[in-house]
């Protein structure tokens, strides 16, 4: 068997993270058995679906690297089709007209609350109809009524639903646009999917699509259904939390490669592996390995893997990740160092990649201000002769390597008579602007002799009207 898998998003928001998360396992899945995986977008609620969204979702599956076989399909464009499968359902008598008005279904519905009744939905009031009438109609599906529909679910094990529990459900609406529940069992059985992965709020809607594959003479395909994704708190993840949203963790400078590993494990288990390459993930994936619970969000976590794919990721490619950073925040990377080296020599400090570009930007634009803190503490008057020696000092520098600016530092030590934060630390708020960088000879190396000059200039105007300022 050919493996098909799918995911199969509603354009009604962004792409939210427990969906990111089930794409991810039916890409692994498809990746994993040479299978296809197939993005599906399900706009049939037009009153809900944007433009907006469906774009939002194909940039997050794009960002993540989700690539797919076959898609995108869109189901306002199998309108004809859906028409089709519900005529064939009416001509077969397996879907009925059913014209009870909205205020009847309401008062049902009433009813059923007030007596407490256990059986809650439609009550086939229109089932039996022998003659056609006049006026607005949906079309039902004629769920069966007898025994039950049991299924072996991939990762929730065998799930019994009686059928005298489920309600002949609407699958055309009074304009005749079709619903989900139909459109869902129609496409999965068109695009020949085999394995269906989504989140376990899909359960209850299982055994309904089940019986319409039944009807359709379609096989139906393995259900694995995953739990959902909580908050850090443990409580359902509202959809206003930013980190609901797959974007908000590119926004924050998480690596795509990182925020995959974190979703695989988030639900997913091998042993207590916690970095997976790529290709591990690919081999190692078993949809029975889902965990069966639900998992939280943890984002220490997250910036912890995503520091050690900073680390171990190729720089160039770290470096243009970054540059998408530096771009946001209007920083123009084309005059300074290299962006691999900035990763090279910040991986260590920093634990996202808009963290990083924040601690670096002073490599290609200067800074309004020192810190001040820093500067309160490094850029007093006792700093004044240390910078005035390290700017003739680095005037006489032809070959600006690190290792010649390690020199140059040691040396004004010796001369001064000074120990090494003496200099190095009035330096360092100097250039940086702040009290933290790589170390000191990384950074002048980095940052280049004329404007490693020119701020050891501006450092000895500011020490000096301070200086005059406090006399
Ligand atoms: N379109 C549905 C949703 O976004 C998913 C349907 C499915 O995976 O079967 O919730």
């Amino acid at each position: 068997m050919k493996v098909k898998t799918r995911f199969a998003p509603s354009p009604t928001g962004f792409l939210h993270i427990g969906g990111a998360r089930t794409a991810l396992f039916s890409w692994l899945y498809a990746r994993k058995c040479g299978g296809q995986f197939v993005l599906r977008i399900e706009d049939t609620d037009r009153e809900r679906s944007t433009e907006e969204s469906v774009q939002a979702i194909l940039d997050g599956m794009s960002w993540l690297k989700l690539d797919h076989d076959e898609g995108p399909y869109y189901q306002t464009q199998r309108f004809d089709r859906y028409k089709e499968l519900v005529q064939n359902l009416l001509d077969e008598g397996k879907a009925y007209k059913c014209y009870c008005s909205k205020e009847r279904l309401e008062k049902l519905r009433e009813e059923q609350v007030e007596n407490k009744s256990a059986f809650r939905g439609y009550d086939g009031h229109c089932r039996d109809l022998d003659h056609e009438q006049e006026g607005d109609y949906v079309i039902r599906f004629r769920n069966p009524q007898e025994d039950d529909v049991v299924f072996d679910d991939a990762v929730q094990g065998t799930v019994t639903y009686s059928n005298s529990q489920l309600d002949d459900l609407i699958i055309a609406r009074a304009d005749g646009t079709p619903t989900y529940n139909f459109t869902v069992v129609v496409d999965d059985m068109d695009m020949g999917i085999t394995h269906v992965i989504r989140g376990d709020d899909h359960l209850n809607n299982t055994p309904r699509q089940i019986n319409m594959y039944q009807a359709l003479g379609a096989e139906t395909p393995v259900f694995a259904h995953v739990p959902m994704i909580m908050d850090e708190g443990g409580k359902k993840l509202s959809k206003r939390t930013g980190a609901a949203s797959v974007m908000f963790y590119r926004d924050e400078g998480y690596l795509p490669e990182a925020v995959l590993n974190y979703l695989v494990r988030l639900g997913w288990s091998h042993g207590d592996q916690e970095v997976f390459t790529m290709d591990e993930m690919q081999s190692l994936f078993e949809i029975k390995d889902i965990n069966k619970s639900a998992s939280s969000l943890n984002i220490s976590k997250l910036d912890w893997l995503n520091q050690e794919y900073m680390k171990e990721m190729d720089s160039e490619y770290v470096g243009e990740q970054l540059k998408w950073h530096f771009d946001q925040a209007g920083i123009d990377t084309t005059k300074g160092p290299a962006l691999s080296q900035i990763v090279k020599s910040h991986c260590d400090r920093a634990k996202t990649l808009k963290e990083m570009a924040a601690v670096s930007a002073f490599f290609f634009q200067d800074f309004e201000e020192y810190d001040e803190k820093a500067a309160k503490k490094a850029l007093r008057g006792v700093a004044l002769e240390p910078l005035q020696e390290v700017k003739v000092a680095c005037e006489a520098i032809n070959d600006w390597t690190a290792e010649n600016l390690h020199q140059m530092v040691e040396d004004v030590c010796a001369t001064l008579e000074v120990g090494m934060g003496k200099v190095g630390q009035p330096l360092r708020v100097a250039v940086a602007g702040s009290g933290a960088s790589p170390s000191i000879d990384i950074t002048l190396e980095m940052l280049g002799k004329d404007k490693t000059i020119a701020r050891v200039e501006r450092a000895i105007e500011f020490v000096k009207q301070r200086m005059e300022s406090q006399e």
